[in-house]
């Protein structure tokens, strides 16, 4: 049970004032669910603005106050277009406010025609009129106490603005309890840290770089504890130790041999599997290394061994591609595989649920709902979980096995992780790599193009696509405003449609799924020809093996996530190119970052190297999101206080009497705060 003095925290947002059900889903997407979570939505960076006298006094970029005069309104010209409102400084001079989405209702209310209003906001440029976008503030008057203020930034969603964000976190802010401090003492007084209550309120009031420390600090220790008490739990939990004859191995007629690294990885799972603590290994290697024929051996071990294996996919469709491939592979071997999702009903559902009862069916593969109560194992032993990156579902799954013997785990990842980052994310599991890539794979030619031959690219893409031949083209997802990114997305489709025609489909998070569906399979038919997605694609769906790929403004992506896209093109054993669009935001590591891709497709080395270029220089908050398990850590951060961290969680367990005792408590506290509280049930149950 959760700690009652936790209970503030965990109210949910709608019991802040101002927070009805519209705001609802602006928070959600913000994953702002509960009280705490606003407490810990951490400003990305601050602002001090330059009250202005007029516009020629401001320079593009920099964020000001003035005082503008609203003289026309125009709404857009087609349903996806921004809402305009012109206004004019003291001067004359003319500048665009510019809204999207459905903050244009606000614009109507604040900005009357002909009435002086002060805002607040960053000038920068559209076309040849300066503009404004998302104003900060409009107010009635006040331009010196609007300059004044050191504000924070918050990321915002759709129907959010920065005044409503700050105002829930300040009501948040008043809701703190108490907390019993977790830190070890020592390192709490040599760091000189703020106690917890104290470091939210500063890292929301300004650049307080030990507030900061503290709180991440915080959460890399609840996940070095959660992670260390699963692992205690697996040791004291019994497997079942498999072991096969290599009978049904034998059968397989593979059409190549097994790579270097494949045939170690599955020895060393196959030593994992003899033994009677339950495996927990992790699989890595990039899209395209061979896993799937390695997750196969290692069903059919189990499957030797006289039980069941099952393989857990994130996705329908990708459980759907995963059956029919190991089906057709296992052919030969005569096991039994079976595919169930949640979309399965009726008959064909009762059929596949006596078989896992009865054990007929050797290997199921699915989504979580090969999970669900209502399923039940003759004798599950071995449990495949592919690209979950989601940090801990291996472990929480161990939690389903409770009362009988726990499953054997392996997990799959193509996400290339930097090594210091494997720990956090994957906790103490073993890992097995597969640094080699089977034979017969061309590299991928990878050029960095300025953005001024945008010209010169869509005429390849054109020449490209009449050779029959199909191409992606990838929009970053990187603005403030999801809606502006969609709008830019939508206008390059819209551009490459006017030049290409009906070859060319668009893909994008706000479609609806039926239109979504449609468009990538006129591509995977073959219809279309060109992809114009943003970077929603999802990871390890087989689409068909297009061989050029275009990526704008390349230089706001990681490097392992533009590996990740860039392994969509070069499948086969055709020639493939990769274009790299430099746009505008490019610093010096930037340039070298762009130069790595040009040089390595190696998916680890590249998830290193951007770690240590980006690690310094980082700035404050910004994160790649989905890179690691961490809503408050940064890279920078979990680089510097992850060894600690990891040292303070071994010496409460091993010194400290783990979780007993009055700092044990204090962590218990923490593993709630941050939803790590799978560890502390697993304590309770084993
Ligand atoms: P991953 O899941 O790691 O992205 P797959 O398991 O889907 O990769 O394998 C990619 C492709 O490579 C498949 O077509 C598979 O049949 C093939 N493949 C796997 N192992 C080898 C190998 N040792 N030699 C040649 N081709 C292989
Ligand atoms: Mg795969």
């Amino acid at each position: 049970m959760r700690p009652d003095i936790l209970n503030p925290l965990f109210a949910e947002t709608a019991t802040l004032d101002g927070v009805g059900p519209k705001l609802q889903k602006p928070l959600d997407k913000l994953g702002l669910v509960r009280v705490k979570d606003v407490a810990y939505h951490l400003p990305e960076r601050f602002v001090t603005r330059r009250p202005v006298e007029n516009l020629d006094a401001a320079s593009e970029g920099e964020q000001i106050v003035v005082a503008l005069t609203p003289t026309e309104h125009r709404a857009p010209r087609s349903g996806r277009g921004p809402y305009r409102v012109l206004a004019q400084d003291a001067v004359g001079n003319i500048c665009a406010l510019t809204y999207f989405g459905r903050a244009s209702y606000t614009a109507k209310k604040q900005l009357p025609v002909g009435e002086k209003r002060w805002l607040a906001g960053r000038l920068d440029r559209y076309g040849d009129m300066l503009q404004i976008v998302h104003p900060d503030h409009v107010s009635e008057e006040g331009g010196d106490a609007l300059g004044q203020l050191c504000e924070p930034v918050y990321a915002l969603s759709e129907g959010l603005t920065q005044p409503k964000v700050a105002s829930l976190v300040e009501q948040a802010l008043t809701r703190l309890p108490e907390l019993p401090e977790w830190i070890e003492p020592g390192q709490f007084a040599r760091q000189k840290w703020p106690a917890w209550a104290d470091a939210l309120k500063l890292a929301h009031a300004g650049e307080h770089a030990s507030a900061r420390d503290r709180l991440a600090y915080d959460e890399l220790l609840a996940n070095s504890l959660a992670l260390m008490l699963v692992r205690a739990d697996n040791r004291r939990r019994r497997g079942q130790p498999l072991q096969g004859d290599g009978g049904l191995r034998a059968k397989l007629q593979l059409p190549f041999p097994l790579t270097g690294a494949q045939k170690r990885s599955i020895s060393e799972i196959e030593g994992d599997l003899a033994q009677e603590a339950p495996m927990l290994r992790l699989l890595q290697g990039d899209v395209g290394a061979g896993k799937t024929v390695v997750a196969l051996e290692a069903m059919l071990i189990a499957v030797e061994a006289g039980s069941q294996a099952a393989l857990l996919a994130p996705t329908e469709i990708l459980a759907r591609q995963h059956f029919e491939t190991l089906r057709a592979m296992a052919q030969p071997t005569g096991v039994e595989i079976a595919l169930l999702t949640g979309r399965d009903k009726g008959r064909a559902r009762e059929s596949i649920l006596m078989g896992l009862m009865d054990g007929s069916i050797d290997i199921v593969v699915g989504t979580h709902a090969i999970f669900q109560e209502s399923v039940s194992y003759r004798d599950l032993a071995l449990v495949v979980i592919d690209e979950q990156h989601r940090f801990g579902v291996a472990q929480r799954l161990q939690l389903a096995g409770k009362g009988r013997r726990t499953p054997h785990t392996l997990a799959m990842t193509a996400t290339p992780i930097p090594r210091t980052l494997t720990l956090a994310q994957y906790g103490e599991m073993d890992v097995s790599r597969l640094d080699e890539m089977p034979p017969g794979r061309q590299a991928i030619d990878t050029r960095v193009v300025a953005q001024e031959r945008l010209q010169d690219v869509i005429e390849a893409v054109g020449r490209h696509i009449a050779g029959g031949q199909q191409a992606y083209w990838v929009c970053p997802m990187v603005r403030e405003h999801e809606s502006e990114d969609i709008a830019a997305a939508e206008a390059r489709y819209a551009a490459l449609r006017e030049r290409f025609g009906e070859t060319v489909v668009l893909v994008h998070g706000q479609l609806k799924p039926e239109l979504k569906d449609a468009a990538m399979e006129r591509f995977a038919r073959g219809e279309a020809k060109l992809l114009v997605a943003t970077t929603v694609i999802e990871v390890g769906v087989d689409v068909p093996a297009a061989t050029l790929m275009v990526i704008e403004q390349a230089e706001r992506f990681g490097l392992a996530q533009l590996h990740q896209l860039r392994g969509r093109v070069g499948r086969g054993s055709e020639k493939s190119t990769c274009l790299l669009l430099r746009g505008d935001a490019l610093s010096e590591t930037g340039r070298e970052r762009l130069a790595l891709m040009r040089e390595t497709q190696d998916g680890f080395r590249l998830a290193e190297e951007d770690l240590r270029l980006r690690g310094g220089g980082e700035l404050l908050g910004t994160r790649q999101s989905g890179d690691t398990p961490f809503r408050v850590a940064t890279l920078e951060q979990i680089q510097r206080l992850l060894p600690l961290a990891h040292d303070d969680a071994r010496l409460l367990m091993e010194r400290d009497g783990g979780l007993e005792g009055e700092r044990g408590a204090a962590a218990r506290v923490l593993l709630y705060l941050f939803e790590r509280d799978w560890g502390v049930q697993l304590l309770r149950g084993g």
